[in-house]
């Protein structure tokens, strides 16, 4: 089974443009987020277009409270304006439910009662979690599951392709690559990447921009989109910010937040996005967003899946010291 996104480069025409950002809070944000902010918003302004943002709460036990106050009151900060409503998909369960039961419906799903320890043997795929070996996925949905289940897509022969804006043609094997993926956790709380398509189509987003380390997950949200009768979106995954031990920026690898005053870190970001410099070496944050809004272009981004944050965005945090290992 193949699934094709839109073969295009560009983004969506003018009119109908929609686009978003979706921090999930789990902390403050820092330059890795502002990267994936700058570019979906001005990928969206310069299209004259929609940017929705969404507050990406599913898990639960990974939000930290008042980490959304925090992204909201940065956001608004750095003088990000955005259209409609805050979504969070804590309020949104109900829609993801309906969703598990069309998968339901349809036998695409299938309930597993694999423990993490019974999968510690299965490789790893190319999204750093484990390739499901298939266990459960023969046992007769009559015969019903006791105790606490996941619900795994069955993935079946599906190779995925689809077109990246910036990153070209992409292809992944899925059940090689990844295997039969848990849409709803033995937890009870719904996977990401069911949450994630259902929002993008609910929302109407047209154009998904953001960070490469993504790029993996891709596939699995086109092959939702098909099983669900859903539209796919353009995407445009941009370079992951790292620090000089190739880690992606997070908050696992202690990047700072973003400091108070935007115009310094708005312009590292907009530096690493290859965009046009701005005429004036020393704008007020008002000229920032006015250049960045009408002097955006997408063809300019670097190619490629990651790429050196400036020092100066994460350097200034402390390097963790395990006692016992010296310095
Ligand atoms: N919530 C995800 C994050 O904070 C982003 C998901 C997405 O853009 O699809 O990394």
């Amino acid at each position: 089974m193949n699934a094709t996104a839109a073969d295009s480069c560009a983004p969506a025409p003018a009119a109908r443009y929609r686009g978003r950002f979706a921090p999930s809070p789990t902390g403050p944000l820092h330059f890795g987020s502002l990267v994936a902010a700058l570019a979906s918003y001005c990928d969206a302004r310069a299209a004259g277009g929609q940017w929705l943002l969404r507050i990406e709460d599913v898990d639960e036990p990974r939000s930290r409270p008042g980490a959304e106050t925090q992204i909201l009151a940065g956001l608004e900060r750095y003088g990000f304006e955005w259209d409609g409503p805050v979504y969070r998909q804590s309020e949104r369960t109900r829609l993801y439910a309906e969703a598990l039961a069309q998968l339901q419906g349809a036998a695409s799903v299938y309930a597993c009662g694999c423990t993490r320890r019974e999968l510690e043997s299965a490789p790893f795929g190319v999204g750093g979690e484990r390739v499901y070996p298939g266990t459960c996925s023969a046992v007769p949905a009559t015969q019903g599951r006791g105790g606490p289940h996941a619900w795994r897509v069955r993935v079946g022969d599906a190779v995925v392709t689809s077109h990246d804006r910036l990153q070209g043609a992409q292809q992944q094997d899925m059940a090689r690559d990844v295997g039969d993926f848990v849409v709803k956790r033995a937890d009870g709380l719904f996977a990401y990447q069911l949450a994630v398509v259902v929002d993008d189509a609910e929302q109407g987003i047209t154009d998904v921009v953001r960070g490469a380390d993504l790029l993996a997950s891709t596939p699995r949200q086109l092959l939702l989109q098909r099983l669900l009768g859903l539209p796919t979106p353009a995407y445009l995954h941009v370079p992951v910010a790292i620090n000089t031990t190739g880690e992606k920026l997070s908050k696992q690898t202690l990047a700072p937040p973003l400091p108070a005053a935007p115009l310094r870190a708005l312009l590292a970001a907009w530096r690493f996005l290859d965009q046009l410099p701005l005429p004036d070496p020393h704008p007020s944050v008002a000229e920032f967003w006015t250049w960045a809004r009408a002097s955006w272009r997408a063809s300019r981004l670097p190619p490629v899946v990651m790429l050196p944050a400036p020092g100066d965005m994460y350097a200034h945090c402390a390097p963790v010291h395990k006692p016992g290992v010296p310095t």
